[in-house]
């Protein structure tokens, strides 16, 4: 199906032309409105008439999380406030959120950007769209919301509720969508086989789109083995308007980031140098439609890396690999800096472990990892299980460079987060 194609496909010439276009729009912007860029831009000795390429980007300041949070609560708007409609906040879990502020202009945006999003994996106007993410100051529930409406999906807006009622909708209405966090997928998929529920005949789900929190190839394979369903991989931050920033395609081999909305660099998170296409960094984005908070050179604090090769859908908007990690997730384990998404790839390949686990660190640099069996994983034989423990113990030295304790515990036995699974606890005396 069609949505915006012409958008879709522009030239690379043409499509940077207009990222330029809205750049210094945005710039200019921001300097006669939000006194915080004034200052900022005064200090680095920029004005708006030196942005005349797209690589002078570089030569303005970054905004940090630190700067939202600092800033708090309304520094950074660029609009009267009667043209703000609407608030949304970071999931910050400790002390005060980051908050965005939304135009109707940048409401209808989001929503465009996410109904592109979604039509690009194939759904349409027949679908029925559970979307099971958190309502609220989240913008996983809303911006995905009416993104799905706005290609005429019958949008369930259950959020995050029991298991149980999930089933029920999915049941009654047909359900052939879903939006869900990829750590409540893969336990809903354990609900289900404890339900003697098979998805594959007794549901009608087709698409899942999984965000909001870091996960493995492996974890998406997982998924689509136990739902029988098509796994996309939805991209965003509040910053941004939330999801619909990067979305796979119908190929399902990286996410094309919406450059029409977005300027895209990729920067050595230490040194704050741009890095060569195809490496590894924190990717920096600069919103080039906002209206209500333009953001100017985000650090959004994700790592990934750009896909130079054209994609085969013909889009031609820049492809990001999955995110493996966040700067700040980085634990360094005796000296060796480990991303939990390493330890997650080596569970998520062995059938024989669940969906939940844990790490912990502890004492003065002790690394255990505490992992649910899957439901089916435990034939009574304990020496099997001490095997196993002794297979993940050896995988995760050779991928890590350290050796951790195992714990293998019975499924189901871990507490599942509300939102967002935690999956690091940190109690190191060091
Ligand atoms: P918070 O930073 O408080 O969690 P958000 O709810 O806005 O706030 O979450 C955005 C963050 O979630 C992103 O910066 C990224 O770290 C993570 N995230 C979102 N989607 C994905 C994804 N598809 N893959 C990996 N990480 C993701
Ligand atoms: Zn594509």
């Amino acid at each position: 199906m069609f949505w915006d194609r012409e958008s879709e496909i522009l030239a690379r010439p043409l499509l940077e032309r207009l990222q330029l276009g809205h750049l210094q729009e945005t710039v200019r912007r921001v300097a006669r409105r939000v006194p915080f860029y004034r200052q900022k831009f005064a200090e680095a000795g920029v004005k708006p008439e030196d942005i005349k390429s797209l690589d002078d980007v570089r030569r303005l300041p970054f905004t940090t999380g630190a700067d939202l949070r600092a800033i708090y609560p309304n520094g950074l708007v660029a609009v009267e406030a009667h043209e703000a409609v609407r608030l949304h906040t970071s999931s910050g879990t400790t002390g005060k959120p980051k908050a965005v502020f939304f135009s109707r202009r940048d409401i209808r945006n989001s929503a465009e950007l996410m109904a592109r999003s979604l039509v690009m994996t194939g759904v349409t106007n027949k679908d029925v769209f559970q979307n099971m993410m958190s309502y609220g100051l989240f913008t996983g529930g809303l911006i995905m919301h009416y993104g799905a409406e706005r290609v005429g999906c019958l949008v369930i807006p259950v959020g995050p509720g029991t298991s149980e009622r999930q089933l029920m909708l999915m049941q009654d209405f047909g359900t052939t969508a879903v939006h869900i966090l990829p750590s409540y997928a893969l336990y809903f998929a354990g609900f289900l086989a404890q339900r003697g529920v098979n998805p594959r005949t007794d549901l009608t789900l087709r698409r899942a789109f999984v965000g909001a929190e870091p996960h493995t190839e492996e974890t998406r394979r997982r998924i689509e083995q136990a739902l029988g369903v098509d796994v996309y991989n939805s991209y965003g931050l509040t910053e941004m308007n939330g999801p619909g920033v990067a979305f796979e395609c119908e190929h399902k081999a990286g996410l094309h980031l919406w450059e029409d909305h977005f300027l895209l660099e990729i920067i050595d998170p230490a040194a704050g140098e741009p890095l060569p296409e195809g490496q590894p960094g924190e990717l920096v984005l600069t919103t080039l439609r906002r209206e209500a908070m333009p953001l100017i050179r985000y650090r959004t604090r994700d790592i990934t890396s750009i896909i130079p090769e054209p994609c085969l859908c013909g889009r031609t908007h820049h492809r990001l690999n999955r995110i493996s990690g966040r700067t700040d997730d980085m634990l360094i384990v005796r000296g060796v800096n480990i991303f939990p998404q390493q330890v997650e790839r080596i569970l998520m390949s062995m059938p024989q472990v669940g969906p939940n686990y844990v790490i912990i660190l502890d004492g003065l640099d002790d690394m255990a990892v505490k992992v649910e069996l899957a439901a089916a994983g435990f034939d009574g034989d304990v020496e099997h299980l001490d095997t196993l423990r002794r297979q993940l113990v050896e995988k995760l030295k050779t991928e890590l460079f350290v050796r951790p304790n195992v714990e293998l515990v019975p499924a189901g036995s871990l507490p599942v987060a509300e939102g967002k699974a935690k999956r690091v606890i940190d109690r190191r005396s060091l």
